[in-house]
Formats: C-alpha cells, structure tokens, sequence
C-alpha cells in the first residue's frame, strides 16, 4: 500500500482492520506475483481462494446473508487499495458484488434467502451478463429472449465481454422477456442464471490489459431456467436492476481509477529521487515536478470526488449524479497518471519489468465500463437540469 497524501476518510476502527488485514494480503501474497500472473496472463486461482477467505465476495452483502455488510465507503477504499497493487483482481469481486447488490435489492425472500449467502461465501461466484454483441450502451437493443413455458422459461442469444464468464459459475443475466413492449424496458427482465445444460462458454477474449481475470462470450441454446429464478417473480423490471447496480458499479469502477492513478503517482514520486540526470535526481528538474504536482492534485481530487458519492450512497441518496462525476474523472485521472509515470520513467516505464506499462494498459478501461465516459456526461448533465429547473 503505498502512502496517501492525506487520509481524506478515515474509516470505523473495525472497518480499518479489514483494511489492514487486506494489506497485510497484498504485501505478502499478491505483490510478489503481479509480474508473473499479468504477462502469463494467468487466473490467479490461489488469490481467489485468499480472497474467499478475506471474505471479499461478500464485502457488501448485508450480514445477516453472511456477507461483511461493509459501506460503500468502506468497500472503495477496498478497491482503491487493490488497485493499486493489481487492478484485476478486483475485477474478480466487483461485478459478483453488484449481481448480489441485485438480489439484496430486487430479489424475492427466497431467492435471497438461497443466494446471497452462497455469493457471500464464494461458494457461487460470477457476475453481470448484460452486453450483447450489438449493445452495449444501448442496453434496451439486447436480443437474448428469454420465452415462457410453463414453469420454465427457455433462452437463447449471446453476451459477450463478460467478466468472470470462464471461471464464474452464476450470472445476473438480462433478457428480453417481451421484445416488442413498448416503452422498450417494459420488455426486459433478469434472471439469476447457473451454468447449466444450455448454457455455455464461448470465446475467452484477449485484451489490451485487465489480464488474469477472464472476459468472455456466453452462449445461450434453449437453456432451461424455472420461473423461480426470475428476479424479483416478476417481468419488466430486469433494465431498473441492472441500473440500480450500476451506481455502486461506477462507484467501485472510480475507485479502480484512484488506485491506479495513486500507484501511478507514487511509482513516479519513488523512482524520481533514484533516476539521477545531469548530475541531479531527475525530481530536482522543474519538468518533472510540474508533472508531480498535476498528478498528485488529480488524485486527490478524484478522492474527494469518489468518497463523496460512496457517502452519499450510504445515505441512500440518489447519486447517479455523483457517481457519474467519479467515475469519469477518477478514470481521466487514471489514464493521465499512468501516461505521465510513463514519460517520468523514459524508457524503463515503457519496460515489461516495471509496472509502469500495465497502469498504461489497464487504465482506458475505466473509461469504458459501467458505462462509458461520453455516457457519463451525459447523465451528469441531465441531472443538472433535473435539479435546477428553470
Ligand atoms: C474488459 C471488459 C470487461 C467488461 N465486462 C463486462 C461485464 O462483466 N458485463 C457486461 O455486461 N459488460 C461488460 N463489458 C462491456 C462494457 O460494459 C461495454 O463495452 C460498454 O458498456 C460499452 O458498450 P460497447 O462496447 O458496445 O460500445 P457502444 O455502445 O457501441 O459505444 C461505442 C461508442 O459510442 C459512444 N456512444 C454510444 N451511445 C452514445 C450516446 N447516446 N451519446 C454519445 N455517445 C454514445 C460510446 O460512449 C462509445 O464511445 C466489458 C467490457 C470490457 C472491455
């Protein structure tokens, strides 16, 4: 864990055990591992037993499931400190977190009572199965049907890029259970779907970096699913679950940003009093302090911006807003940072030895998921209007 400017959130002293236990995790278990696991681009299965064992799959599920019942706040921090050692793994708990956050929120008491504490455990791993080859922002355009049958309901249709699709086992899966509903949403429905006959893994995805944790294609052929694990026991309510996730999805995605823009900043600040030019460290030369200073005031400044919607979150206060602000610039931060520990590196930080390339590599992605930058101004905009009307 590499020291903060500042402590801008001092957490509750049980929840800052947890953290220091995390630490401890990190420093001893994953550090060590990153370079090796990143470039064989290789499942960490052992961390994701440590990480059972942390008790991360159930971070946020509340306690009486099992789960650690932590804030928003508290659960950032989380990310923000794993990301700054290795930004994938937190993939591996962030998107299993929000399926649960959907059931918690719109699941039947039977089907909480069955899950939640199966995804506290880690026992039932996975994730959000929501993009589709032709949608992704435009999620009303999905086109897997889900067709009702007695008890059952049979689906088939694609997903694509999705986290956790190999090694997951259960997924927050949205269908379309009536395609030609008009407003289209009316039509959309989720269910809590098991791999099972029917359905299938397709492609495992390469990528840029988020190495290690596995992206793939889900396949669906007439995969019979009960009615039961419909969620919430009732259609036309899937598109609301999937968004009501999305907040402490872009919260947890501000926080990826955050620690990479950290780690960024703190690699630079360490390796600009060792890397010594014209007769000085290089962080003597004004150049590079300029540098320094723009992304240490970045990073504080997507703190702030990530620990105020987590708060507000835990308030249970609609924060579409704040957390669109967040996650876009905790992710613009995270992509300058990176790119500015490149140049202070020179060419060392354009070297597989040093963790430099892979900030590069894995930071657009915060740009992208749980929906994308342009799509994020966008909603801060329209929640301007709608709280300061004329
Ligand atoms: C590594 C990785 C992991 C992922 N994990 C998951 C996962 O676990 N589950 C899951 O369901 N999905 C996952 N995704 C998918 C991700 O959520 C989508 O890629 C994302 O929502 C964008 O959708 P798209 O790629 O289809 O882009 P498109 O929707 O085709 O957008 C293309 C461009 O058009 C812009 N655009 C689109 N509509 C508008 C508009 N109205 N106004 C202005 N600009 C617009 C976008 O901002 C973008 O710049 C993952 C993606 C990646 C790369």
């Amino acid at each position: 864990m590499t020291d903060h400017p500042r402590d801008l959130t001092a957490p509750a002293e049980d929840e800052a055990l947890i953290l220091e236990s995390i630490r401890k995790w990190l420093d001893r278990d994953v550090r060590p591992h990153v370079l090796r696991l990143e470039h064989a681009d290789e499942y960490p299965a052992e961390m994701v037993e440590q990480m059972k064992a942390l008790g991360l799959f159930g971070a946020t599920i509340p306690a009486e499931y099992g789960g650690l019942g932590l804030s928003a706040t508290t659960y950032a921090r989380i990310v923000e400190t794993i990301a700054e050692v290795w930004m994938s793994l937190t993939g591996i708990f962030n998107s299993h977190l929000i399926m649960a956050a959907c059931v918690a929120r719109h699941g039947t008491p039977e089907q909480k009572a069955f899950y939640l504490p199966r995804f506290a455990s880690g026992e039932l791993r996975g994730g959000l199965a929501l993009t589709e080859p032709d949608a992704g922002t435009d999620l009303q355009a999905i086109r897997t049907r889900a067709r009702r049958e007695g008890d059952h309901y049979l689906i088939n249709g694609t997903k694509t890029w999705i986290s956790n699709g190999i090694h997951g086992q259960c997924f927050a899966l949205l269908v379309k259970t009536d395609p030609e509903a008009e407003p289209r949403h009316r039509g959309m429905s989720m269910f809590i779907a098991r791999k099972a006959e029917g359905f299938r893994v397709g492609r495992k995805l390469e990528k840029l970096g988020y190495k290690g944790i596995d992206s793939a294609e889900l396949i669906f052929e007439d995969y019979r699913i009960p009615a039961s694990d419909l969620l919430g026991g009732e259609e036309g309510r899937g598109l609301q679950a999937a968004l009501g996730g999305l907040e402490l999805g872009r919260i947890n995605i501000a926080a990826r940003g955050c620690g990479l823009a950290s780690a960024a900043l703190m690699d630079s600040v360490r390796y600009a009093q060792i890397r010594r030019t014209f007769g000085k460290p290089i962080c003597e030369h004004q150049a590079i302090q300029l540098k320094l200073g723009e992304m240490a005031t970045r990073l504080q400044a997507a703190r702030l911006l990530t620990y105020d919607a987590a708060r507000a979150y835990d308030r249970g206060e609609r924060c579409d807003m704040e957390a669109g602000m967040a996650k876009y610039f905790a992710s613009e931060a995270a992509v300058e940072n990176a790119l500015e520990a490149m140049r202070i590196h020179g060419g060392y930080g354009y070297s597989k030895e040093y963790h430099v390339e892979r900030y590069f590599r894995d930071a657009p992605l915060m740009c992208i998921g749980e929906g994308t930058n342009e799509i994020q101004r966008i909603i801060i905009a329209r929640q301007l209007i709608e709280r300061h009307p004329a």
